[in-house]
């Protein structure tokens, strides 16, 4: 169904990249649950290790169930293209790696998940790449930070740990200007809130874990080519223009056109790094994608009712969501996200850092666990945990200060959460 792009979302999350089964007309995605694939003669073996022909060899590399959630997440991010992989953290890697070369560096976001600001800032290091760090609102600072070094530039849609929507359309015109790709990490928005690639993005991430698949079951990430950007128009990366060594000099760019990104993250990234999704994932993924829409506009519902409500009540000092009138950047997210803010955000205990923690103790229908986008309703206290590793500066630029917890709004009756906060607020005044 990839040829019939008019239908609507709902039509295509349910559809887009599925078919029949060919040998069995199954009408779910069997999980293809094998490791390699039987060649039909040695001549077609020789055409797909050649990349001549395009077919399965080894799961490392392309899976039949894994290829259909590459085909469905491309399709409704409006992308050419995907490489999913096991995690989203592992997407973030996949990302850069066909970009970066030692010396290199990426200009990001300072509002980040707390873990990706970790694997920015020290880990990527190892590899003889840089970070660096940015208000994205001082489109002035982005400017200045990019240099001739950069091979890429790299936010959040919707910004973990929530409230902050990054202004994509200004960005992506930066990035243009310096001739190098906006990656979007839209784990937070989902296709369905943020469409990056029409606001100029070049590559979209995501941490499947979270909304996608929808119910805390698996780990996951994917890597979604807008198939836009031109990567032989400097020699800047060479990976995707220049003779790769590793097939006998072919060049990405000119033998696959706008699929280059793609054929390289899968020929190249998954091959070699080995950072591959599993059949399994993939299923529970898809199960999730099916009512990913539905799914998404009540959790966007619940989040407003209970923003609101927050920020009504005596014992919190503000709520950082998009979704209400006292955020400044209530209309920057209409243009961004225009079915709503999403369902993550942050508020501000009085009492700060203890009452949090009594906070977080008290609830009885939210669960505290470091995760975020599951049908259950979440809460954190980053400062004591996924935040915990960073300088009380970075928290603060990251909208994780002590007094603050973070909410991942689920998709129950939003007045039984309402009631759940209440109680809990009550005994963390105490
Ligand atoms: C969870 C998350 C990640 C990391 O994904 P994993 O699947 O946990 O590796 C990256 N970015 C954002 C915004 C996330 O929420």
């Amino acid at each position: 169904m990839s040829d019939t792009p008019t239908y609507g979302f709902d039509t295509l999350q349910i559809h887009a990249g599925a078919r029949p089964d060919p040998a069995t007309g199954a009408r779910q995605t069997p999980i293809y649950q094998t490791t390699a694939y039987v060649f039909r003669d040695a001549d077609h073996a020789a055409a797909l290790f050649n990349l001549q022909e395009v077919g399965y060899i080894y799961s490392r590399l392309t899976n039949p169930t894994i290829a259909v959630l590459q085909e469905r997440v491309a399709t409704l991010e409006g992308g050419v293209g995907a490489a999913a992989c096991s995690s989203g953290h592992a997407a973030q890697i996949m990302a850069l790696f066909p970009l970066m070369a030692p010396g290199r560096n990426v200009v990001v976001s300072t509002r980040l998940y707390g873990g990706t600001v970790t694997q920015f800032s020290q880990t990527i290091k190892r590899f003889g790449w840089a970070a660096r760090f940015v208000d994205f609102d001082d489109t002035d600072a982005v400017k200045a930070a990019i240099d001739d070094d950069t091979r890429a530039v790299f936010c959040e849609s919707i910004a973990n740990p929530g409230g902050y929507v990054t202004d994509l359309d200004t960005i992506s015109g930066i990035a243009d200007d310096a001739g190098v790709p906006l990656i979007v990490d839209n784990t937070s928005a989902t296709p369905y809130l943020c469409r990056p690639i029409e606001h100029g993005a070049t590559l979209v991430v995501h941490s499947t874990t979270k909304y996608l698949t929808g119910n805390g079951t698996v780990t996951g990430g994917v890597v979604v080519d807008s198939g836009k950007f031109d990567w032989s128009a400097s020699d800047k990366f060479p990976s995707l223009s220049a003779p790769e060594p590793a097939y006998h000099g072919l060049k990405f760019h000119e033998t696959f056109g706008p699929l280059a990104y793609t054929f390289h993250s899968i020929a190249i990234g998954l091959r070699d790094l080995g950072m591959t999704m599993n059949p399994q994932a993939a299923h529970y993924t898809l199960m999730g994608i099916e009512t990913l829409s539905l799914r998404m506009e009540r959790h966007v519902q619940n989040a407003e009712k209970i923003a609101g409500w927050l920020e009504a009540d005596p014992r919190v000092d503000f709520v950082t969501y998009a979704g209400l009138k006292s955020s400044p950047y209530f209309d920057r997210v209409k243009t961004i996200c225009p079915r709503g803010a999403g369902a993550l955000f942050t508020f501000a205990v009085k009492g700060g850092y203890d009452a949090c923690i009594k906070l977080v103790d008290s609830l009885e229908i939210f669960s505290h666990v470091a995760n975020l986008g599951d049908t259950r309703s979440l809460i954190i206290h980053p400062a004591s945990t996924t935040h915990r590793q960073l300088t009380a500066e970075q928290q603060a630029a990251a909208g994780a200060a002590p007094n603050t917890v973070r909410l991942s709004i689920g998709i129950e009756d939003a007045d039984d959460l309402i009631a759940d906060l209440d109680q809990a607020l009550a005994k963390a005044a105490h």
